[in-house]
């Protein structure tokens, strides 16, 4: 197969092109994402949530390329035997990017490591994605950032949508989208998704022609996750149907100023942390305060 712009033999399929042509593809499909959706104005400082996987360092690499001082931040959970191989990639990585890197740790922030929680009993993905936002948004305001932005590609938010509607949940899918969040709330960093029109696809093979070696290294507490299973169905109907990913985005961010209208979001703080949440106390805090509570018992 060739390359339609060129007569190179093509490294992709859909749209067919050689390296050169793929890897411009993808950065322009990300630049234009940027700018359509009004991602990052000239007085934002931009952080990038990153965790040494390919999407994260993808969206680092291209971003970093095109904007200016654009730094990262990586949460170090507490997962032994996964966590620091891709810290360490990570390090590796700034450091031959010149990209500023800050590594906090969940046992150091907050006391916990995600091993410990899931070993009282707290569902591994739902605690790691609560106590990941919570630190993120913490030191995103401790560095100043006005924009944090992450990997999610369009595979996730395919999956978030699905996930959400399959469970109705409805006031969180109002928040979904490249730029997230109903309103800027007071102590909440817009966090941004450069990467939200590129599928798994497009990144993987990016990732691999940039000559990115981010290690493979599979979560283990990825497969008791419900997302695992609406992800399994919806690679299935891709399959059948290429592009069917695509249109429930599409079929998204149609819905989204419905669902907004209907879903304003609670401006409210945590009454033990001070961070932004929904209720009167965020999900790390009521995840710490339950688990304390099964010590004591
Ligand atoms: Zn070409
Ligand atoms: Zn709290």
């Amino acid at each position: 197969m060739k390359c339609t712009k060129c007569s190179q033999t093509a490294v992709f399929s859909r749209p067919d092109y050689c390296e050169r042509h793929f890897t411009e593809y993808v950065e322009k499909k990300v630049l234009e994402t940027v700018r359509k959706h009004g991602l990052v104005s000239g007085k934002d400082n931009v952080v990038v949530a990153a965790s040494g996987g390919k999407d994260s360092v993808s969206c680092l690499y291209i971003l970093s390329k095109h904007l200016k001082n654009v730094r990262a931040l990586a949460i170090d959970e507490g997962i032994i035997g996964y966590r620091q191989h891709t810290l360490a990639y990570l390090k590796r990585f700034c450091k031959a990017h010149n990209i500023p890197l800050k590594i906090y740790s969940a046992k150091k922030e907050l006391g916990v490591s995600l091993d410990n929680l899931v070993k009282q009993g707290q569902h591994g993905c739902t605690a790691c994605g609560a106590l990941r936002r919570h630190i993120m948004n913490m030191k995103a305001k401790e560095l100043k950032a006005t924009k944090l932005a992450t990997g999610h590609n369009l595979d996730d938010e395919a999956q978030a949508v699905m996930m959400n509607l399959l469970r109705n949940n409805m006031a969180v899918s109002a928040r979904l989208g490249p730029i997230t969040g109903v309103k800027r709330l007071q102590g909440f960093v817009p966090r941004i998704k450069p990467l939200y029109f590129c599928t798994e696809k497009e990144i993987a093979a990016y990732a691999f022609l940039k000559g990115f070696e981010v290690p493979f290294a599979e979560c283990p507490y990825a497969s008791s996750s419900y997302r695992w299973s609406v992800l399994y169905g919806l690679n299935e109907l891709e399959g059948k149907r290429p592009g069917t990913k695509k249109k429930i985005i599409e079929s998204h961010l149609k819905m989204q100023p419905k669902l907004k209208e209907g879903n304003p979001g609670g401006p409210n703080t945590c009454k033990m942390c001070g961070e932004p949440c929904a209720g009167k106390m965020c999900k790390v805090c009521s995840i710490i305060t339950s688990t304390k509570k099964i010590k004591l018992a």
